[in-house]
């Protein structure tokens, strides 16, 4: 078993989710089965109770596990499947380790960072070796050495390594290198002083990988080389991407950095065959067709918060060779303005997952929209609420009907909570989440595009639909396409007299591969294209 450690210098948002997840495409590629790890120094149990607007959006696993967004770039790269066993928080650590002293399994000794926290720490990674098979384990650090809360993790990978002995595990540590505009050049004494730092803990990066906005020259790759003490193939340029967040593992490639850890690690493996991935990024740079759809939320202009839609929307414009442009609407402006306004024009209108009041009459009215003027809708959970709740008020003149999330009052509450929420006050881990089986209506939309009829698909959500007005709905056309085996839960809507206007109870942006590109989001694309274009792709 190999051992990858990614470590993060000088700032955040280095993109260092996306360098593990990038080095594990080239792996896999290689022939190498790899497991991805993220550990978070924060002390939230997991990211399940943390606002979107500070921490992105909360990526669900197939065992229900709510974590942090970077584990959806590790499943989009690789073909790993992740679990829970993937994704550690100090929050969980310190958990562990208070409940093992409650339980009185530290037989009286004195509890400590060193060495309970960073036991457990490596615990962690072992379970995960052992569990995933893998030939290698990346484990990637959250937060930027020299961080007070890193500190356990950097001392318990360091320990790792030298237990797991030379040539069996690899330091990359990806860094800033800034281009500083009054001397028009690039600078490496934050890369220099964060290498220092992470020296200082006991750790030598084998790899550094430098975040740059302009190419690396020799002169900057000797004098990180020197300073940093690394051989100079081991400072790896990686530049801002031109067009798309899937060109970094060929860019890894081109800097041969798989090579070096194959090297380093001692694996014998053939070069990896990428074939496939240029032509991702081919139909991404320059796609034979063009459309315009538009994402209706109230968390628009944090690029995080809906990270795994816009990443599934451009992964069903690959699968249609279809430049997708998203633009991103303001739900709250759609109320103030009207939907005409500020909708007209646009090829397809996806509302996704959300909580909360705010912005809720405007998603309702975007519904309405696309509804009315046969504009293809694609609804992800609250989207497939706000498509329930638009019908019911303006098509069975059911009045203020409502979820009772927003209107517990309301006369008509077309989604509701199950019996088995309305018992749970707990926050974290509460909803009903992770994986499960959808059954899909033979001849439906639906159940056209995914060519199959039981489907399993990834929830969070705690509001369902009212069974009690099934009935009501279905006369009027609106189709339930996807139920839970047992009939029970509504999970996937459709309109009887629509192009495509489809909504699901669960989150399909989360089984989304640019090179698998999800049935529904490509059938969006599909469908909006024809809606401009006026003929199929
Ligand atoms: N707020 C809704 C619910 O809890 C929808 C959740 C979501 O979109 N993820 O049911």
């Amino acid at each position: 078993m190999k051992y990858i450690f990614v470590t993060g210098g000088v700032v955040s948002s280095l993109g260092k989710g996306l360098t593990a997840a990038s080095l594990g495409t080239l792996l896999e590629n290689r022939g190498l089965k790899v497991a991805l790890q993220k550990f978070d120094p924060y002390l939230n149990v997991d990211p399940g109770t943390m606002s979107p607007f500070q921490h992105g959006e909360v990526y669900v696993l197939d065992d229900g596990a709510e974590t942090d967004l970077d584990l959806g770039h590790y499943e989009r790269f690789t073909s790993t499947k992740l679990t829970r066993l993937n994704t550690t928080t100090s929050g969980q650590v310190y958990q562990t380790v208070l409940n093992n002293e409650r339980e009185g399994k530290y037989l009286g000794k004195t509890v400590q960072v060193i060495p309970h926290v960073t036991d457990e720490i490596k615990r962690r990674i072992h379970v995960l070796a052992e569990h995933s098979k893998a030939d290698v384990i990346i484990t990637e650090i959250g937060g930027t050495t020299g961080d007070i809360e890193g500190l356990p993790f950097l001392e318990a990978i360091r320990e790792f390594a030298l237990e797991a002995g030379v040539g069996n595990t690899c330091f990359i540590h990806v860094t800033y290198v800034p281009f500083i505009k009054a001397a028009g050049e690039l600078k490496t004494k934050p890369t220099q002083q964060s290498v220092a730092k992470l020296r200082e803990i006991g750790i030598t990066p084998h790899i550094i990988v430098c975040r740059c906005e302009k190419p690396l020259d020799k002169e900057l790759r000797q004098k990180i080389s020197l300073f940093c003490n690394v051989p100079v193939e081991a400072v790896i340029e990686e530049k801002d991407v031109d067009h798309s967040i899937y060109e970094v593992p060929l860019m890894l490639q081109r800097e041969r950095t798989d090579d070096l850890v194959c090297q380093l690690l001692r694996l014998d493996t053939p070069l990896p065959n990428m074939s496939h991935w240029q032509e991702i990024i081919r139909k991404l740079i320059a796609p034979q067709h063009r459309v315009r759809v538009g994402v209706v939320g109230k968390y628009i202009g944090l690029q995080d918060a809906y990270k795994s839609v816009y990443e599934a929307i451009i992964h069903g414009g690959v699968g249609n060779d279809c430049g997708v442009e998203i633009v991103q609407v303001d739900s709250e402006e759609i109320e103030k303005e009207g939907a005409e306004r500020i909708l007209q024009g646009l090829g397809g209108i996806l509302v996704p997952g959300g909580f909360g009041e705010r912005g809720i009459e405007g998603k309702i009215k975007a519904a309405k929209f696309a509804r009315e003027n046969k504009v293809p809708y694609l609804g992800l959970c609250l989207g497939m609420q706000i498509a329930t709740i638009e019908f019911a008020r303006n098509v069975l003149k059911l009045e203020k009907a409502h979820s009772t999330e927003f209107d517990p009052d309301t006369p008509h509450p077309v989604i509701a909570l199950l019996d088995a929420q309305k018992k749970v006050t707990k926050k974290g881990g509460t909803m009903r989440l992770g994986a499960q089986p959808c059954q899909l209506v033979v001849g439906s939309q639906a159940g056209k595009l995914y060519g199959s009829f039981v489907v399993n698909e990834r929830h969070r959500h705690r509001y369902e639909f009212n069974n009690h007005y099934r009935e009501k709905f279905e006369k009027a056309g609106f189709v339930f396409s996807g139920t839970s085996p047992d009939g029970k839960l509504v999970e996937v809507i459709e309109l009887a007299d629509h192009p495509f206007f489809i909504a699901s109870q669960f989150h399909p942006e989360f089984l989304s591969k640019p090179h698998q590109p999800h049935p529904l989001f490509k059938g969006f694309i599909a469908a909006a294209h024809q809606q401009i274009h006026k003929k199929p792709l």
